[in-house]
């Protein structure tokens, strides 16, 4: 007798390789409790800060309140979340908008994990708990008008005077520079690269936003100057030396990047997928045509390689597995494909695709920052080619 054929669970279009099943029940309330934030409270306003350029002061307040800044970390207020679930936050957020998860990026892999990993206990409970709930907004200064892919040049300067340090210099493209309390700068010293925890009231200290931007609009995007700013000894963050400190929060918030950009990815793909369904070209649905079915089968496959990915990420980091290369080839792949597929997803929108009303235009336009910010896809090339012939080709 041959046994019964299994029943097979129903196919999901919104999920087609059935990765749910791949979560465990606390990775799936988080998601789907910031799932609903986003959509509830973020996406009915979305066009709005995006044309307006900004994001409303009650967006770090409404993350903290949810436990998502600086959710993987442990202690300090903070949640102490798998990265897993990190990553999942990262991917609901940039569903909404890479804007709004870049805010939850900076502020909990960028400027509070600098604090967590490279500053003194003082530190860490003088900032993390207000961090934690978003009452203190940080910002994370790397990136110099000269000095973008290659921060080791970096002009800005820490001098000592007696037990203090007089910083000088200037940072560009900083997200949230001119909303921050507080500024993690990274200067050039006698002993090499070190990292400072600013207040942004400091003497000498100041942020102006950058404008005229077309992408990131729902995000502030700053320079920072510092002008013979004196800081305490107990400023520097203790335990970082060299290029190792920056490049560490940076391989923190790229691996949020690849769980987000699978976001942005899939938001584009489901409005695509719902609009070609009513949108009647030639006298059928445009979801008949071929040329529509090859398009979308194609992108579904790339997504769903991507969240594959992402998931794989995940699980090394979780474990403490996880090398920067392997952060480089997610973000690599994941941001590039997001890309692809939203510029993709744009062409079947025809000419509703470039506007507000549908997301597609303002996630492609978004991803153009994903694609350059924490490192370029040349810059991720460049790593894994080094890692994979031994040989470096940076310069
Ligand atoms: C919206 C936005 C927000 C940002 N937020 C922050 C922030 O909060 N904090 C921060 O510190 N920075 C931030 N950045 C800066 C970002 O990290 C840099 O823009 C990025 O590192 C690239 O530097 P760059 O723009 O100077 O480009 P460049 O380094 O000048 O690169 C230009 C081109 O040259 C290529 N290139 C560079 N080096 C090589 C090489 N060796 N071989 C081949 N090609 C190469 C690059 O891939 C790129 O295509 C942000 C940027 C944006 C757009």
């Amino acid at each position: 007798m041959s046994a019964a054929a299994p029943t097979l669970p129903a196919f999901d279009p919104r999920d087609p390789l059935s990765l749910d099943g791949l979560l465990d029940d606390e990775e799936r309330l988080i998601r789907d409790t910031v799932r609903q934030y986003v959509r509830e409270k973020f996406l009915p306003h979305v066009a709005g800060y995006f044309e307006n350029g900004s994001l409303p002061e009650t967006t770090g307040p409404e993350l903290g309140q949810l436990g998502l800044l600086g959710m993987h970390l442990q202690g300090y207020g903070c949640a102490g979340a798998s990265a897993t679930a990190y990553g999942l936050t990262c991917l609901e957020l940039e569903a909404g908008d890479s804007g709004l998860r870049s805010f939850c990026s900076v502020q909990g892999s960028l400027a509070m994990f600098a604090i967590y990993r490279w500053g003194s206990e003082e530190q860490r409970n003088q900032w993390l708990p207000a961090m934690a709930t978003g009452d203190v907004i940080g910002c994370f200064g790397l990136t110099e008008p000269d000095f973008g892919s290659n921060p080791a040049g970096m002009r800005t300067s820490a001098r000592r005077d007696g037990s203090d340090w007089i910083l000088n210099g200037s940072k560009m493209w900083i997200t949230n520079g001119s909303v921050a309390d507080v500024a993690i700068v990274w200067a050039r010293s006698k002993e090499g690269i070190i990292g400072f925890v600013v207040p942004a009231g400091t003497p000498g200290f100041s942020a102006r936003d950058m404008t005229h931007k077309l992408s990131l609009r729902a995000s502030i995007t700053s320079e920072l100057h510092l002008d013979d700013v004196r800081l305490p000894a107990d400023a520097q963050l203790p335990d970082a030396s060299g290029l190792s400190g920056p490049l560490s929060c940076l391989s923190e918030a790229r691996f949020g990047i690849v769980f987000g950009s699978v976001g942005a990815a899939r938001d584009c793909v489901q409005t695509t997928l719902d609009y070609v369904g009513t949108r009647e070209v030639f006298d059928k649905p445009l979801a008949g045509y071929q040329l529509t079915q090859a398009k979308i089968a194609d992108m579904a496959v790339e997504l769903g390689k991507a969240q594959l990915l992402a998931l794989h990420l995940g699980r090394l980091k979780d474990d403490g597995r996880i090398r920067p290369e392997q952060v480089s080839v997610g973000k690599l792949n994941n941001v590039r494909e997001a890309i692809k597929i939203a510029r993709q997803c744009r062409t079947l929108l025809g000419a509703n695709g470039i506007t507000l009303e549908y997301p597609v235009i303002r996630h492609a336009n978004n991803l153009e920052s994903v694609l350059t910010y924490e490192g370029t896809s040349e810059v991720h090339q460049l790593v894994i080619g080094e890692a994979l012939t031994g040989v470096s080709a940076f310069r």
